[in-house]
């Protein structure tokens, strides 16, 4: 199924919001990864100029936004829906891994509309609010310090959905600029670096080949070691002459 498809019919739905700045991270986090059905469950400020202001280009998800008086509500219509919490409770379902559980969401939402559920700044999701969930997802943290912040949380399960919806291979953006690119260099050309080098050095007086040593096999490894391209090659062997002139010039004088 078409992956774009797939993530419209994901709801992000916020519990009980406090901070509206939260909610227009949230919605800037969800555009960038190609979800847009917002949800949010009694938002303590919204509409509010904050949340506009932490959702910059994402404006346009805040404007279609469901508000609702229920997570019930927001729920409505959805056939499978994820609670995101950073604690096991005792009741409700076990806490599973995001990866896996948003392959489980993507999976459903090849047949419908399904949530993810976060919760309050603060106290997090309800009990209740948890048990309207089929599946609970934590994101694994250092266990010293596992609370992320509302938007960050939503940032990590859009990014986890965007992944799985296009089958780990999402298209990177065109940037209308093509890196710049050499032919590499073929042996002969390598050679006659070599080649340059040795007659530059020998000159110098740097490399006595009667008295080689292992300079020549040392130098070999550190070329070998990259792939050289033909104009790194015509640099290089440009430097070469430039000294070469300035030696033959000084003989003269
Ligand atoms: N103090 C609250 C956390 C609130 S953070 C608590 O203990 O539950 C706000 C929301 O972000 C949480 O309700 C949850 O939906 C989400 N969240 C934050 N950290 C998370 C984590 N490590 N794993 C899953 N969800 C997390």
């Amino acid at each position: 199924m078409n992956p774009e498809v797939l993530l419209s019919r994901i709801r992000v739905v916020l519990c009980r919001p406090s901070h509206p700045g939260n909610i227009g991270a949230a919605a800037r986090a969800m555009k960038t990864m190609g979800l847009s059905s917002l949800y949010l469950v009694s938002p303590k400020h919204f509409p509010d100029p904050e949340a506009d202001t932490r959702a910059t280009g994402a404006v346009d998800v805040l404007a279609r936004a469901t508000v609702t008086s229920s997570l019930k509500e927001a729920l409505a219509g959805t056939a499978f829906a994820v609670a995101l919490s950073a604690r096991q409770r005792d009741i409700g379902p076990v806490l599973g891994a995001p990866r896996e559980t948003v392959a489980r969401l993507i999976a459903e939402a090849a047949g419908g509309d399904v949530a993810l559920v976060f919760g309050n700044e603060t106290v997090g999701l309800t009990n209740d609010e948890i048990l309207h969930c089929q599946a609970a997802v934590t994101i694994p943290t250092n266990p010293e310090f596992s609370s992320l912040n509302l938007g960050s949380a939503v940032q990590v399960l859009c990014y986890e959905c965007r992944m799985a919806a296009f089958l780990e291979k999402p298209p990177v953006v065109e940037q209308g600029v093509t890196p710049f690119a050499s032919p590499v260099a073929t042996h002969d050309e390598i050679e006659g670096l070599y080649g340059h080098l040795e007659t530059i050095m020998t000159d110098s007086g740097f490399y006595n080949p009667e008295q080689p040593g292992r300079l020549f096999p040392k130098l070999r490894r550190l070329f070998g070691r990259v792939r050289l391209e033909k104009d790194e090659i015509n640099i290089l062997r440009g430097i070469l002459a430039s000294t070469q002139v300035k030696t033959s010039h000084g003989r003269k004088g």
